[in-house]
């Protein structure tokens, strides 16, 4: 009988681990892949996708396409409990899964804090359903005022990418913008920002959320369709399992990856810290981690010494602001990059994103250009 491994969760990490267990012929190991969506969604590329003329659809690979030379099984469902003692999966429809072993990926979700009226009122972007749903709005409201509140890394790309069209407001809480880079960075990417017509808001926390107004500390804003991006959480479903949690309400993760000897964590659920403190939680981050992850569970199966402690080193971060300019920073000792040719790296970094995935599973999906 082929040893169970199931994977919760089919994005960076899920994918990346899966690409390593494949190694092994499934008559010895056979992987479930349990996702709620029909596909791999490209989150990087999503905020692309809020322009009119740029299909959705084009920024999420199939699973079916993916897995289709594999023996590797999509069952399309949503996980509502794991359980360590019992080493079953269930899903909101009640399905019971089975495993040996598990990998845990199944992403982040939007943090919301105690703001009155800020769940209601505002659209998340978190996924390709998110994505749509925004659109939708933006259909209706067209050239009207957006507001988007958050400015790290998705508040900055998106209020981007909709300057063009629409009148954007970002609303940061803090004096700055993209704590994830340096100073001079941020000063660079809010600058191109305002020139792109967006007026930028910093300094000022969001008090209360009404239908089409916000309360900030100083002032009031009217809004048409308002974007929060203002932090992720552990998905909350995984406080009611018996994995150990954190008081940040992630699960408790060693430094090689697992939370109990049958469970491995990857992506945005396993917060990772270096000498240099915590690693954003990033796609880059998440595939690195489900490769680890995937390998240190061959060695488990197959009673070899564990990996070293994960150590990732990111290979950059870029940021798209408007058409044609980006900001960031590449190369393991932070050279920073803005304007076209940090535009031109992010584009690529996608492109080379697809051709691992070609690699790995044996297919292509070329990156439908940007810039034309
Ligand atoms: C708008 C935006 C822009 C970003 N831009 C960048 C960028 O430019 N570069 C970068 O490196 N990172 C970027 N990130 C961050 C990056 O997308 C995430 O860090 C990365 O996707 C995390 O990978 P993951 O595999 O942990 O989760 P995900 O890629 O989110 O995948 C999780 C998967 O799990 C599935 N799932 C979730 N819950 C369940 C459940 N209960 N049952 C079954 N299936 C489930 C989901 O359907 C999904 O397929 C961006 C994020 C956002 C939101």
């Amino acid at each position: 009988m082929p040893e169970r491994v199931v994977v919760v969760g089919g994005g960076y990490a899920g994918l990346a681990a899966i690409g390593e267990l494949r190694r092994v012929p499934a008559s010895y190991l056979e992987i479930y892949l349990i996702d709620a969506v029909h596909g791999h969604e490209l989150i990087p590329e999503l905020p692309e996708a809020l322009r009119e003329n740029d299909p959705i659809e084009e920024h999420i690979v199939p699973f079916a396409e993916i897995l289709q030379d594999s023996e590797v099984k999509h069952i399309r469902e949503r996980v509502s409990d794991v359980s360590v003692q019992q080493r079953q999966v269930t899903t909101t429809t009640g399905t019971l899964i089975d495993y040996d072993w598990l990998v845990l990926s199944p992403g982040s979700s939007p943090a919301y804090p105690p703001i009155p009226g800020l769940e209601t009122h505002a659209l998340p972007m978190r996924n390709a359903h998110d994505t749509f749903k925004i659109k939708e709005r933006l259909k209706s409201h067209r050239g009207q005022r957006v507001v988007v509140v958050g400015g790290g890394l998705t508040g900055t790309e998106v209020a981007g990418v909709l300057a063009f069209d629409h009148d954007v407001w970002l609303v940061e809480g803090m004096s700055r913008l993209l704590p994830a880079l340096g100073r001079g960075l941020a000063t660079y990417a809010r600058d191109r920002l305002r020139a792109a017509g967006v007026t930028v808001m910093l300094g000022q926390k969001l008090l209360r959320v009404d239908h089409k107004a916000l309360k900030l500390e100083r002032d009031e804003l009217h809004y048409d369709v308002l974007v929060w991006a203002g932090g992720i959480q552990a998905p909350d479903w995984l406080k009611d399992t018996d994995i150990p949690i954190k008081h940040s309400g992630y699960p408790d993760v060693s430094a090689l990856g697992q939370i109990s000897e049958r469970i491995f964590a990857a992506g945005d659920v396993w917060r990772v810290y270096t000498d240099g403190g915590e690693v954003p939680q990033t796609a880059q981050l998440a595939s690195m981690a489900g490769k680890y992850v995937g390998g240190n569970l061959l060695r488990v199966i197959r009673r070899q010494p564990l990996l070293p402690a994960f150590q990732p080193r990111l290979r950059g971060m870029l940021i798209s602001l408007d058409p044609g300019v980006g900001v960031g920073w590449v190369l393991r000792g932070g050279i920073p990059v803005r304007g076209g040719s940090a535009r031109a790296l992010k584009e690529l970094s996608f492109h080379q994103y697809r051709l691992k995935l070609s690699r790995v599973f044996g297919h292509g999906w070329p990156f439908p250009s940007i810039s034309e």
